[in-house]
């Protein structure tokens, strides 16, 4: 029932409605919802609440001409392989209209929240109209906006960014024969391989020292090769300067002195959120994040906000991901919709672990809790176990390795975990992430009963390998290098053939395979009483298994060791580039 003075809008006369009953049975609508952003958490905000109450009013507000559309489809569509840009729109105002009654308003900007007089001002963006509409809920999901770096001449027509429908539709029809794209996130990562499919001589620009900088090294240059395998040229720990404007291209200077020809730049460095709005109405806000409790309320009445534009008030940092996105749409929701009914069904939003994936060419990679840099950043003591284990049963036809990374607290919790590779990696990180949101330490990745049958997995599957290694380094049998702590003057004994060491070895290393090991270990001994000392020394092979061997074997013996955590495999990916001045080849001492 309203009940104050109506206003004249496109959607005919409103006012602020008092609430009523849920289950009433009426005409009148028993509260008004206003949300403002109609895509990822917005419209999952609007169709959960609809799906709770039959009776309110849900009035959504977008910007753009699009709703639900699927940001995360538009990298597809650059590259070609969706084809029809009518399959990223999900829905359109008139069959959210016809589902769930919802009153969803296209070309409609929010220009200003008035949190006291519960209101919000709307302009036409085709028209210019403006017009006041009230709420007794207000969900806020504007998400973020392309970050745009100070690079002088980014205004050139030639600079796109990949955040919209018209963006995606803008560069499909981008023609050319050279792009750049600026930037090497996943957004970066997936406008490059796209441009690279579309048949573009494409360079990819990453400020950071690697590709994907929430990934580890050892992860990350896997991502590179594989981006160079696809016929991307990858540029890192090297920044845009400026762009020349050209007649014909672009020309786009790197900090290096690197000039780059541009038939079409993308522009993808990252995002801000799109909070000015919130902000210019008082409404809290960190680091330019709105804060949001764990029932997403923000610090005005009635207010609530979810997605890119939001971070936890008890959470460290924001996560601009579809997920949290519409996972907290629906919780939002749910607490609306509980309102005056003591919270019945609504679920605190929990701290998001931001787990992500990325499919780069043949290789998928992906990630989930903290990284290295998150770690260290806050003083955590941790462990990291590095494995290389097949995605299923080496017998099989097709068997490859998911590299597998775990960072694990000095009390066996799992702190983050990575995993690239051609096969298994969305299930092992799913796996994982799992175990950490049910508070399961690193042992507990052991017992975890997973599918095996040749084809999918091992019977120790690569989640329950990891889960073993943590347990032996809990347990103080096994004593790990990372590769990050491996020094070039560090004595060696390498357990790999004769022919695996004269490919490439660490400098300072005997080379004893692991299966003559136990017959050799007076060789052992004359090693380290003329040149290793009291030192410890490193045991390693390949990826991790012999040298496991061998470790215990010097280990029982009476040797002071340790053993590097995923062999040479993980510490060539460490040292990237590096690799070959580092590594020795020849028979060096065998
Ligand atoms: P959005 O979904 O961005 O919606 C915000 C909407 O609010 C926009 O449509 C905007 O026009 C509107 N708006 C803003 N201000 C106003 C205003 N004042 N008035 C009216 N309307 C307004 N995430 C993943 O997890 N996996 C992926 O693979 C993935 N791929 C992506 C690929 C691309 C190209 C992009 C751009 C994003 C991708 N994301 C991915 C991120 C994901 O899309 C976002 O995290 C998610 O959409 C955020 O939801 P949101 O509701 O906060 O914001």
């Amino acid at each position: 029932m309203c009940v104050n003075a109506p206003l004249d809008t496109p959607g005919g006369i409103i006012g602020v409605c008092r609430r009523k009953p849920v289950l009433e049975p009426e005409s009148e609508p028993n509260m008004r919802v206003v949300v403002v952003g109609g895509v990822a958490g917005g419209m999952s905000a609007a169709a959960r609440l609809r799906r709770r109450d039959e009776g309110a009013e849900i009035i959504v507000l977008e910007r753009s001409k699009y709703v639900s559309f699927a940001n995360c489809g538009l990298p597809y569509y650059v590259g070609g392989e969706i084809e029809d840009p009518a399959k990223l729109l999900l829905h359109t105002p008139q069959t959210l209209k016809a589902a769930l009654n919802l009153d969803v308003r296209i070309n409609s900007e929010v220009t200003e929240i008035d949190p006291a007089a519960h209101s919000v001002q709307v302009a036409d963006t085709e028209t210019g109209e403006a017009y006041t509409l009230t709420y007794d809920h207000l969900i806020l999901s504007p998400g973020a906006l392309a970050s745009r770096p100070p690079i002088d001449g980014l205004d050139s027509p030639r600079v796109h960014t990949l955040r919209t429908v018209d963006d995606a539709l803008a560069l499909r029809e981008a023609s050319g024969t050279c792009a750049v794209v600026l930037g090497a996130g996943f957004i970066g990562i997936e406008a490059a391989e796209a441009l690279a499919q579309r048949g573009f001589d494409t360079h990819l620009v990453e400020y950071a020292e690697h590709v994907l900088p929430p990934l580890e090294v050892e992860m990350a240059t896997l991502v590179t090769q594989e981006l160079r395998a696809l016929g991307v040229r990858v540029h890192t720990g090297v920044a845009a300067q400026s762009i020349a404007h050209g007649d014909d291209r672009d020309s786009v200077t790197l900090s290096d002195g690197t000039e780059l020809s541009a038939d079409l730049i993308v522009l993808s460095t990252g995002v801000r959120p799109d909070t000015a709005l919130a902000e210019a109405a008082g409404i809290e806000t960190r680091g330019g994040y709105i804060l949001v409790d764990d029932r997403g309320r923000t610090s005005a009445g009635d207010v609530y906000a979810v997605g890119d534009a939001t971070v936890g008030r008890d959470h460290d940092r924001p996560v601009a991901l579809a997920g949290p996105a519409n996972r907290c749409g629906r919780l939002v929701a749910d607490v609306i919709a509980d309102a005056g009914h003591g919270d019945a069904t609504a679920r605190p939003i929990p701290r998001p672990q931001g787990t992500a994936i990325v499919r780069i060419g043949g290789l998928t990679a992906a990630m989930t809790g903290e990284n290295r840099q998150a770690l260290d950043a806050a003083g955590t003591r941790y462990f990291t176990v590095h494995t290389h284990a097949n995605q299923h049963a080496g017998y099989f036809p097709g068997a490859k390795p998911v590299h597998i990374l775990i960072h694990v607290g000095t009390d066996g919790q799992i702190l983050g975990a990575q995993a690239v590779g051609a096969d298994g990696v969305d299930r092992r990180i799913d796996v994982i992430a799992t175990a950490m949101r049910a508070g399961l330490k690193a042992p507990d990745l052991i017992d975890l009963d997973l599918a095996y049958a040749p084809p999918y997995g091992q019977a120790k599957d690569p989640v329950n390998q990891t889960g073993m290694v943590a347990h032996n380094v809990l347990t103080g049998e096994l004593i790990l290098t990372g590769p990050d702590a491996l020094t070039e003057d560090m004595p060696i004994l390498d357990v790999r053939t004769m022919g695996e060491y004269t490919a490439g070895h660490m400098p300072n290393s005997l080379n004893i395979p692991h299966t003559q090991l136990r017959d050799r270990l007076d060789e052992v001994r004359t090693w380290v009483d003329e040149s290793v000392g009291e030192r410890p020394f490193v045991v390693m092979c390949a990826a991790g298994v012999r040298s496991w061997i061998g470790y215990r074997i010097v280990r029982a013996a009476g040797f002071n060791v340790t053993m590097l955590s995923g062999g040479i495999q993980t510490l060539r990916a460490w040292l990237g580039a590096k690799a070959e001045a580092v590594l020795v080849t020849g028979e060096g001492r065998a």
